[in-house]
């Protein structure tokens, strides 16, 4: 498949490791550990040394859902070969955006991706990774998730991958809605929670994030202990505020303010994110029950403020004499 876009100035071709691996569990719930293995997958996979083989990666997206599809179409645009695999059927969804589609788990991962994109709910994501059959997977496989939440991923492929598995832990901060014009200026944030030593696996993981790169989004390299703390705020104060102005079904008028058309589109961008994607915000961040406790302080503290005045101007007007002066009770008072 050619790439339809400009190859940008990060552009590195990457060579195909020369080593795969069988994987074995080290116990009932225990760390799976990699086993040498002879170079047959690599040719199974149908590796090419041509420049342009090089240079395209097999991305395999785990949860080929709302998001996960919107990912695939710029993926395969950029001239990658994109396989999906999720709990539902979405097989007619991915030809139509030029990928293959594997109901079965053991299928996609016998497909030897470069790179595995976790793109699952956030609370299903545990049950999903214990699901895969990670030893059909090149040992050399780069894990990335794109959850909204950032240090549960991170621990949990810390815990549950092979140590020879690289991992890099990504969020796109823009969705379908968001990113329905491009994703140019739109901020993408990444940690590269471990990624091994070798040109070969530094280059791998280049040319992944350099996908975000040649579509312009701003990118920026954080912990995701710190993305957390910034994003419950940015992203579950944003998503909370939306649906709760949704509850409130709003409506256009002929007379809508700037101000107002603001929050009708807030409405609109939140209200296609699913359900899960929020929950998953506020279940795994720490900082989101805070963040829920400050909202409602600060609202009461609003009511308060004008119950408040709305006490006063009541009370001077009941004990205001029609003569201007206080009437008795008011002095009693
Ligand atoms: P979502 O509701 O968070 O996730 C939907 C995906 O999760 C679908 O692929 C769905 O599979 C799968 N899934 C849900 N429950 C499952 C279960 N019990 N077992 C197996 N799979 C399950 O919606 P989304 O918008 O597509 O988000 C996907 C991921 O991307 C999330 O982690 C989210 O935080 C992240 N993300 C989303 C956005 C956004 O704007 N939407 C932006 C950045 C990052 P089926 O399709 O097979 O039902």
């Amino acid at each position: 498949m050619p790439s339809l876009r400009p190859k940008p100035a990060l552009f590195n071709p990457i060579f195909r490791l020369t080593t795969s691996g069988l994987l074995r569990r080290t116990g009932a719930g225990g760390a799976v550990r990699a086993m040498d293995a002879a170079q047959v997958f690599d040719r199974e996979s149908g590796a090419s040394d041509e420049p342009d083989q090089r240079a395209r990666l097999k991305i395999a997206i785990v949860g080929f859902g709302n998001f996960g599809q919107f990912l695939a179409r710029t993926f395969a645009e950029q001239g990658h070969a994109v396989i999906g695999h999720s709990r539902s059927d979405h097989s007619a969804a991915a030809r139509s955006l030029g990928a293959a589609f594997f109901r079965d788990p053991h299928d996609l991962c016998e497909q030897h991706p470069d790179v595995v994109v976790l793109c699952t709910s956030i609370l299903s994501t545990e049950a999903v990774l214990r699901s895969l059959p990670l030893q059909r997977l090149r040992r050399s496989t780069l894990f990335v998730d794109v959850l909204s939440v950032k240090e549960f991923p991170r621990n949990l492929l810390l815990q549950l991958l092979p140590p020879e598995f690289d991992i890099l832990c990504t969020h796109p901060m823009f969705g379908p809605e968001s990113g329905k014009h491009g994703w140019s200026g739109l901020p993408f944030v990444y940690d590269k929670v471990r990624i091994g030593d070798s040109e070969d696996r530094a280059n791998r993981c280049r040319r992944f994030l350099d996908i975000f790169a040649r579509e312009g989004c701003r990118m920026v390299e954080m912990s995701c202990t710190e993305h957390d703390e910034n994003a419950a705020e940015i992203q579950f104060l944003t998503h909370t505020v939306g649906r709760l102005l949704a509850k409130l079904d709003l409506k256009p008028t002929p007379i809508n303010t700037k101000g107002y058309e603001t929050l009708l589109e807030l409405v609109e961008n939140t209200r296609s994110d699913s359900f899960d994607l929020y929950n998953g915000l506020f279940m795994y961040n720490n900082n989101s029950t805070e963040l829920l406790e400050r909202l409602e302080l600060a609202f009461n503290s609003l009511r308060k403020e004008l119950f408040g005045r709305l006490h006063v101007n009541l009370r001077k007007q009941l004990f205001q004499s029609p003569d201007g002066g206080s009437s008795p009770g008011a002095e009693e008072n």
